[in-house]
């Protein structure tokens, strides 16, 4: 599923759009807007307006509108981005290869004849007007150390559900938690608030450098982990065999010998 890695590819590409006339909106699916939102309200939001700039935090994506007015898009399980034709990514592992035109499920066309898309073939994600930010914690790439400290702080939850708990920190899933605690060299199933601060001070680090890694690599499952996420899976960094579980209500792979 998109992760912040991806969120942040879309981002950049919706960049594209910025500065130009929304003629039209079409909602094949009207079922994919959010919060009490109608067609008319979205139409009359977006239609004669531009994009001032577009912002991320977590997994949402925010488009300021020059009225005032913010667009939030989310991609669920399997929302992908297209402007003027063009995805964000290639060899999404979500994504089908094959484009059927029955998912796109909001369609924002320009007056200079390109468009910005959302296709998402199980129509989990959605579209808002001016979402609630207060339910997001700080976002991961920008997080700081006392931030991820007070996200942690005092809480018997294991280590790895923290992180997913987007209200704590935003923008964190599962493939990219398993490969920042692999690399922070963290057991996934330490109580939360069990950290020393060197290390939330380690993790923060480590939460900011595979960030980066991956939205250059492209994408949340080009990790080094997650070539070795399956059975006779072995740790890259020593080669112990990787242990398998569920933490967080989410499959975790994780490296029984370096991590602690
Ligand atoms: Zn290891």
């Amino acid at each position: 599923m998109p992760e912040l890695p991806e969120v942040e590819a879309y981002r950049r590409l919706a960049e594209r759009s910025v500065g130009r006339v929304v003629g039209r909106v079409e909602l094949p699916d009207p079922w994919f807007l959010k919060g009490g939102l109608t067609p008319a309200m979205l139409g009359a939001a977006l239609t004669g307006h531009r994009f001032a700039a577009f912002r991320r935090v977590g997994k949402l994506l925010l488009g300021d509108i020059d009225g005032g007015r913010r667009l939030g898009l989310r991609f669920g399980m399997t929302g992908t981005l297209v402007v003027d034709g063009r995805a964000a990514l290639d060899g999404l592992l979500y994504a089908p290869a094959r484009h059927d035109p029955a998912w796109e499920r909001v369609r924002i066309a320009f007056v200079d004849g390109g468009s910005l898309v959302v296709r998402d073939p199980r129509r989990l994600g959605g579209v808002t007007l001016d979402p609630d930010l207060g339910r997001l914690g700080p976002d991961a790439a920008a997080i700081t150390g006392d931030e991820l400290a007070a996200a942690l702080a005092g809480s018997t939850a294991p280590l790895k559900a923290r992180l997913l708990d987007q209200s704590r920190v935003a923008g964190v899933g599962n493939l990219v938690a398993d490969e920042v605690l692999w690399k922070a060299g963290l057991d996934p199933r330490r109580p939360a608030g069990s950290l020393a601060p060197t290390e939330v001070h380690l993790l923060c680090g480590t939460v900011h450098a595979v960030i980066a890694d991956l939205v250059a690599r492209g994408g949340s499952h080009r990790g080094d982990l997650t070539g070795e996420r399956r059975r006779d899976g072995r740790c890259p960094q020593d080669g112990a065999p990787l242990t398998r579980s569920t933490v967080g209500g989410r499959t975790t792979w994780w490296c029984p010998v370096h991590q602690h």
